[in-house]
C-alpha cells in the first residue's frame, strides 16, 4: 500500500471519504471512551484486595523492632517496610526513609525545601536570581507542573531509545550554575516506556554539574511493573553508580507502590546518600511525628518480601499486556506503513507514546474527542504544556477494559488518519 506522501490528491481525498463515513457511523453511538488516565483498573486493584484483611482487631500491631504501630514514632519508617521498598528499587535498607502514600508529594517536598532552605547548606534556591531544570522531553506532567509551580524555568532535553540526550545533558549542567536539577523517569518512562542504557546511567552518575547543589530527581515510578515475563528492560542502579563515580550525593532516588497496592493508598519512599538523608530527616522532624505506619505494616504482612511483590506484578501484567498488545496491534495494522505516524512497543509501565505528524497531535486530540474518546490533553507530556512540534500523544491502556480499548483504538487511529490527511493536503 502507498503511503499518505505518495498518494495523490485525489486518492487522498476518496480515502478521505470512506474514513470520514466510518467516522460519522461510530460517533452516532455516543461512545465514552476514556485513554487519558494512567491508573489502574478496578480488576488491578482487586488483585491487591487480600491486603484489607492482614490487620484486623485482633491483629498484633507491633513492627519488629517492638514499636506499636498505632501509635507515634519511627520516622524512617518500620524497617521491614524500608526493607521491602529497598529491595523494590535495589537500594540498601539503610538508605531509604518510608514516607506517606505519594511519592510525588516527596518530589514536590524536596523541591520546596530546596527552594526554602537549600540544599546541604547551600543558599536557598528562592535567593538565586535563576533556578533552571532539565526535562527530558516528552515526559511526565505533573513533575513539571511542580517546577512550573515554583517558578524553575524548564529546558527541554529531548529523549533518544536509550534516555536523554547525555551529550546535552552534560553540556548544559556543566556550563551553566543555574541548573539545578534534573527530572528522570528512567525505567519505562512516562510516556514513552524507554528505559535508560547502562552507558545513560553512568554518564549521569559521572556528571560534572557547575551548581554543587544539582541534583538528579530519579523517579523510578514503573521500577517493578513489566509486561512481559521474559522480555524485561534492565535499568542499573543509580545511587551506587553515583557513589562509583565519586558523586554520591548527586541524586535522590523515589518510589512508590501506588501501582503495585493502591493508588493513593500505598507507600511512597526516597533513597539517597546518607548525607542527603540526614538533611531530609531534619525538615521531616518539624513537618511530622511520623507517617502512617498501620499501613507500611500492611504492605509488608502482605506482600511479605520481595518476591511476593514480583509474583504480584505478574498478575497486573497478565491484566495489562492484552491490552497494551490491543493498542499497539490496532496501530500497526492500521497506521504501519502509512507515515504518519510512529510509536515505541514498550515492555513495561503504563503509557504508549504516539508522534503524529508536526503540527497534529491537537487537532488529532480534538477528533477524537468528537466521536467520545478522551486522550491526555495534547501538549501534556511537555513543560508548559507546550509540544514546540505539536506531535506527541500520551495513551494509557490501562483503565479501560479490552472490548472498550479496541474501538478507542479504532477511534484514534481513524483521527489519526483523517487530520493527516488534512494536514498533509493544506
Ligand atoms: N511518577 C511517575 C512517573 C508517574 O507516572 C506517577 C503516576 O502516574 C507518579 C510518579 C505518581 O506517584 P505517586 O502515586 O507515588 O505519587
Amino acid at each position: 500500500m502507498a503511503t499518505y506522501m505518495e498518494m495523490s490528491k485525489e486518492e487522498l481525498l476518496q480515502e478521505k471519504a470512506e474514513l470520514e463515513a466510518r467516522f460519522q457511523e461510530i460517533k452516532e453511538k455516543g461512545l465514552q471512551l476514556d485513554m487519558s488516565r494512567g491508573k489502574p483498573s478496578a480488576a488491578q486493584l482487586d488483585l491487591a484486595m487480600g491486603m484489607m484483611d492482614v490487620l484486623n482487631s485482633s491483629s498484633d500491631l507491633k513492627c519488629r523492632a517492638g514499636v506499636d504501630c498505632r501509635n507515634y514514632g519511627v520516622l524512617d519508617g518500620i524497617p521491614e517496610a524500608q526493607e521491602l521498598l529497598a529491595d523494590m528499587t535495589e537500594v540498601p535498607a539503610n538508605q531509604i526513609i518510608i514516607h506517606g502514600n505519594s511519592s510525588l508529594n516527596i518530589m514536590f517536598d524536596t523541591i520546596a525545601r530546596s527552594m526554602t532552605h537549600g540544599v546541604m547548606g547551600s543558599t536557598p534556591w528562592c535567593k538565586l536570581d535563576k533556578v533552571k531544570f532539565l526535562c527530558p522531553v516528552p515526559g511526565y506532567d505533573r513533575h513539571f507542573l511542580i517546577t512550573e509551580y515554583f517558578g524553575i524555568e524548564m529546558i527541554n532535553v529531548p529523549m533518544t531509545m536509550d534516555g536523554p540526550d547525555m551529550d546535552m545533558v552534560e553540556k548544559l549542567v556543566s556550563e551553566d550554575e543555574a541548573i539545578k536539577g534534573i527530572w528522570c523517569v528512567p525505567k519505562y518512562s512516562n510516556p514513552q516506556g524507554i528505559t535508560y542504557s547502562d552507558e545513560t546511567v553512568r554518564r549521569f552518575a559521572r556528571l560534572q554539574p557547575a551548581a554543587k547543589d544539582f541534583r538528579i530527581f530519579w523517579d523510578n515510578a514503573y521500577g517493578i511493573h513489566h509486561l512481559y515475563d521474559d522480555k524485561q528492560d534492565n535499568l542499573i542502579e543509580i545511587l551506587m553508580e553515583c557513589k562509583k563515580a565519586g558523586n554520591p550525593d548527586m541524586v535522590y532516588k523515589f518510589c512508590s507502590t501506588s501501582k503495585v497496592s493502591f493508588p493513593g493508598s500505598g507507600v511512597a519512599a526516597i533513597a539517597a546518600s546518607p548525607a542527603n538523608l540526614e538533611a531530609i530527616r531534619r525538615q521531616m522532624t518539624i513537618q511530622t511525628i511520623g507517617h502512617d505506619k498501620l499501613n507500611q505494616l500492611r504492605h509488608v504482612r502482605y506482600f511479605k518480601d520481595i518476591h511476593g511483590m514480583v509474583e504480584h506484578m505478574k498478575k497486573h501484567a497478565d491484566i495489562m499486556r492484552p491490552k497494551f498488545e490491543a493498542v499497539i496491534n490496532g496501530l500497526e495494522s492500521e497506521l504501519g506503513g502509512l507515515e504518519i505516524g510512529t510509536w515505541i512497543r514498550p515492555r513495561g509501565g503504563y503509557f504508549i507514546s504516539f508522534d503524529a505528524l508536526p503540527g497534529c497531535a491537537k487537532a488529532i486530540v480534538a477528533k477524537a474527542k468528537d466521536a467520545g474518546l478522551v486522550m491526555t490533553g495534547a501538549g501534556a507530556t511537555f513543560p508548559y504544556g507546550k509540544d514546540p512540534q505539536d506531535s506527541n500523544i500520551r495513551i494509557a491502556p490501562s483503565y479501560p477494559t479490552p472490548e472498550e480499548l479496541a474501538v478507542a483504538t479504532d477511534i484514534f487511529v481513524l483521527s489519526v488518519k483523517l487530520v493527516s490527511i488534512d494536514k498533509i493536503l493544506e
